[in-house]
């Protein structure tokens, strides 16, 4: 399954990868293709360029053009001027298309452009310095100086006639001469002279007509050549031009089909990546659904295979608890007998078997019990508690009742609790000694000589928690290396020949690390074979506020004082609570102090007895209808009149601090079911009273007080060993239990979860008190709101019922 889970991880990653690297390929690609596309379009703006360039050279070409026109016209300096800018102004511009072109060869059409261009601009001088010439020429002072030459005398009047052959300005010439020389010389002319004279005008005339006429054929040949070359030099611009946009056109195809190539390319590329992408995905997601079923499968049967194993470990349970109850009432009948048969005349033979069959029960019933012990612990079914207590009386007790008194051996015990370790702190005080006493009686079992030391130490983590850790280290025979690994597990054990003369289930030290893992703690052990060994266990505590040593037992017994004769008479207590049961043991508990009692069923009832009388004292449950132990303690404390009475708060609620009650204005909280012994303690210091402890009841026999279903031992300690106080009590219990269970039989069908719990947790004190189990695990189930199924609710009546007829014949009869 898991590694199933590691492969789908694996695919998905691989695809994942896979898709990215096409995915890189691919925009890597048209990175590439945009980037030649951009060359592309770059070239396409180039060229573009160049036709802007070749048409605006042929714009400056005719600017020039009309400016040397305008030249030939005015010769004027300015123009030329113009002239030569514009020309070279196309000079430069057809050098700059040469360079921009380096892929096509302009040289040729360009030089010859230019060439052209430096003949156009030659013939253009040479026009103008023709029209200038032309423009000098004064042809009337050159006809006069030619007519004097001739004859001084020329006269003719009828000059339209005479001169209808020559130019106007010829004849105008001619004709302001012959008036001037009429004018002044009309004597000295004669017709002769004047036919000569007319003669040599016409001559000159002729000889200034082909004057003329050769100069201005000149100027047409000029001209002309001036045509021509612009002829020349537009069509050398017109090649240029269509040369160029040929070849431009022939680029833009090429580049046309080099962009559809590349389009083609990239499109046929993307779409081969998708279809590889697409059949990638279509593999991975094959694979993994592949992968996804088969694990769904394993799951199924993984599942499977857990019912089964809860089903056997449910079965197991059941066959514990059956074996269990069915070995522990004839045991318990067979050591009644042993004990009985004991106290009659017997030989020593006889007392020896009885010995022997004693010691064989006592190690059957440790088994019994090791065995239910490790049940509970494996099914999750072993309770905490949280209660407060001081560590080295725990250890002093646990050493008390481990050690026998009358030692038999040469081994020295010691207790070493440090200062800090001495003070009251909370945990399960119960676990814990059970673990002490786990170790300490191994410890025992296998020091022949020297010591044992018990060492305690409070290690502060925070400052709210913390770890309380305790040493058993003796000097005895140790346990090897081998041994020291496996030590933890159920049934091992040395084969030595102490183990076989002490007995033992090999289930102690597994059942001493279950619990402390339990209490979430942890133990360890260092040993040496032959010279002893060291367990060490650490369990997370809170340390309380209220720090106080407990009295030293032995003080105590210094003082012994009758609690029915302490200065308790004439003191009144009010008892308040719900349960009857409860109530009647608190109630008894009281009494056997000497208190006179009221008592109320709930904080309202209370409230309305406080007012009418005074009490010494106020014991209340805090889970009560009407008024709760939390609103009746606020009452109380805000009425001038009964403010400082001293109040017990006496709870199965183990989700709120102990801090929570007194910072409430509690004196105190007792957590139940308490044992009447703390009850009385409290209320003693409270009040300031002196206390002595009553030892457990022995004047009744055991088999009364213990059954199958129920131990009575507390309640009867509660009754201060008064048989008929206990019953009192019982009866109280049967009466509210008989009334709980009707309403929880309708809370259960009417599906009210939370009635159930609120009855559960009404019933669970007195019956932890009876150490009832069996009813126990279900009423802690609708405590705490579980689900509880209709077999299991049965169940809880069925033994319920036989719980309550039992008690009914035992007990109250
Ligand atoms: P048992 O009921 O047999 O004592 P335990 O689980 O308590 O079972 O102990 C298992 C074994 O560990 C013992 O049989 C013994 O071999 C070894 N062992 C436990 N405590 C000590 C000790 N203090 N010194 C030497 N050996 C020990």
């Amino acid at each position: 399954m898991f590694s199933a889970k590691r492969s789908i991880t694996a695919k998905v990653v691989t695809g994942y990868v896979i898709v990215a690297i096409l995915a890189g390929l691919a925009v890597w690609y048209v990175y590439n293709q945009v980037i030649d596309y951009s060359e592309i379009a770059q070239s396409n703006t180039e060229n573009n360029q160049q036709l802007i360039l070749v048409s605006e050279i042929s714009t400056n070409l005719n600017e020039s053009e009309n400016t040397s026109r305008r030249l030939i016209q005015t010769g004027d300096q300015d123009e030329l001027k113009l002239y030569n800018s514009q020309i070279d102004t196309i000079k430069s511009k057809l050098n700059k298309l040469e360079q921009t072109y380096q892929n096509i060869d302009l040289e040729n059409e360009a030089d010859s452009i230019t060439k052209l261009l430096d003949q156009k601009t030659e013939n253009l001088k040479e026009l103008v310095a023709l029209r200038d010439t032309d423009r000098n020429t004064n042809y009337y002072s050159k006809a006069l100086s030619e007519l004097r030459n001739i004859d001084a005398s020329f006269k003719d009047y009828n000059y339209e006639n005479r001169f209808r052959n020559l130019r106007p300005y010829q004849k105008d010439v001619l004709v302001k001469w012959l008036e001037y020389s009429r004018e002044d010389n009309a004597e000295r002319i004669t017709t002769q002279r004047l036919d000569s004279l007319v003669k040599s005008v016409k001559r000159v005339l002729t000889d200034l007509e082909f004057a003329n006429r050769q100069f201005q054929n000149e100027v047409i040949q000029k001209e002309n050549e001036l045509l021509n070359n612009d002829l020349i030099l537009n069509q050398q611009l017109q090649s240029l031009l269509s040369e160029l946009e040929l070849k431009e056109r022939e680029n833009s195809v090429e580049r046309a089909e080099v962009f559809q190539n590349m389009l083609n390319k990239t499109s046929n590329i993307i779409i081969l990546g998708g279809c590889i992408i697409l059949l990638i995905i279509l593999y991975f997601i094959i694979n993994i659904i592949g992968d996804i079923t088969r694990s769904q499968r394993y799951r199924i049967q993984l599942e499977e295979a857990k019912e089964f194993a809860e089903s056997l470990l449910a079965s197991r349970e059941q066959f514990m608890a059956a074996i269990t109850h069915d070995l522990r009432s004839p045991l318990t009948t067979v050591m009644g007998y042993t004990d009985l048969i004991q106290k009659t005349d017997l030989n020593e033979k006889q007392k020896h078997y009885l010995t022997q069959i004693k010691k064989s029960s006592e190690f059957i019933l440790r088994l019994v019990n090791d065995l239910l012990d490790l049940s509970k612990l494996e099914a999750g079914k072993m309770l905490v508690e949280k209660l407060s207590f001081n560590p080295k009386t725990l250890i002093k007790d646990t050493v008390n009742n481990i050690i026998p008194a009358v030692k038999k051996k040469e081994v020295n015990i010691e207790i070493k609790v440090s200062e800090k370790a001495n003070v009251q702190i909370q945990s399960d005080p119960f676990r814990i000694k059970q673990i002490l006493a786990n170790l300490i009686s191994n410890a025992w079992k296998f020091t022949e000589k020297g010591s044992i030391i018990i060492s305690a130490e409070l290690r502060e983590i925070s400052a709210e928690n913390h770890l309380l850790e305790i040493r058993v280290k003796d000097s005895g025979i140790g346990i090897s290396k081998e041994m020291q690994a496996s030590i933890f597990e159920e049934f091992s054990q040395e084969n030595s020949s102490i183990e076989k003369r002490f007995g033992g289930s090999g289930l102690g030290l597994a059942i001493t690390k279950r619990l402390t893992e339990l209490l979430e703690g942890e133990i360890i052990v260092k040993s040496e074979q032959g010279k002893g060994s060291e367990f060490i266990f650490s369990i997370p505590v809170v340390k309380l506020s209220e720090t106080r040593e407990e009295p030293e037992r032995e003080e105590k017994a210094e003082v012994p004082i009758d609690e029915k004769n302490l200065m308790t008479s004439g003191m009144r207590a009010l008892i308040v609570d719900d349960e009857p049961g409860q109530l009647s043991l608190t109630e008894e508990v009281a009494r056997s102090m000497g208190f006179e009692i009221e008592t109320a069923e709930n904080g309202k009832e209370a409230i309305e007895k406080l007012k009418t009388i005074d009490f010494d004292i106020v014991l209340t449950d805090i889970q009560m209808p009407i008024l709760d132990g939390f609103q009746l303690i606020k009452e109380i404390r805000n009425n001038e009149a009964h403010k400082d009475i001293p109040v017990i708060a006496l709870s199965g609620r183990t989700d709120i601090k102990k801090s929570v009650y007194t910072q409430l204005g509690f004196n105190n909280k007792l957590l139940k079911p308490y044992k009447p012994n703390d009850l009385k303690q409290n209320i003693a210091q409270i009040l300031d009273l002196k206390y002595k402890e009553t030892e457990a009841a022995e004047d009744v026999p055991n088999d009364k007080l213990k059954s199958e279903n129920y131990d009575l031992s507390d309640i009867y300690e509660f009754s201060g060993h008064d048989e008929e106080a206990m019953q009192t009590i019982i009866q109280a219990f049967l009466k509210g239990a008989d009334s709980s269970m009707k309403e929880l039989e309708v809370a259960y069908k009417e599906k009210d979860i939370d009635k159930m719990g609120k009855l559960a947790h009404r019933m669970l004190p007195m019956l932890r008190q009876m150490k009832a189990n069996e009813v126990i695990a279900v009423l802690v189930k609708m405590e705490t709101r579980d689900e509880v199924s209709k077999p299991e609710f049965a169940y809880f009546q069925r033994k319920i019922n036989e719980l309550m007829s039992s008690l009914e014949t035992d007990i109250t009869v």
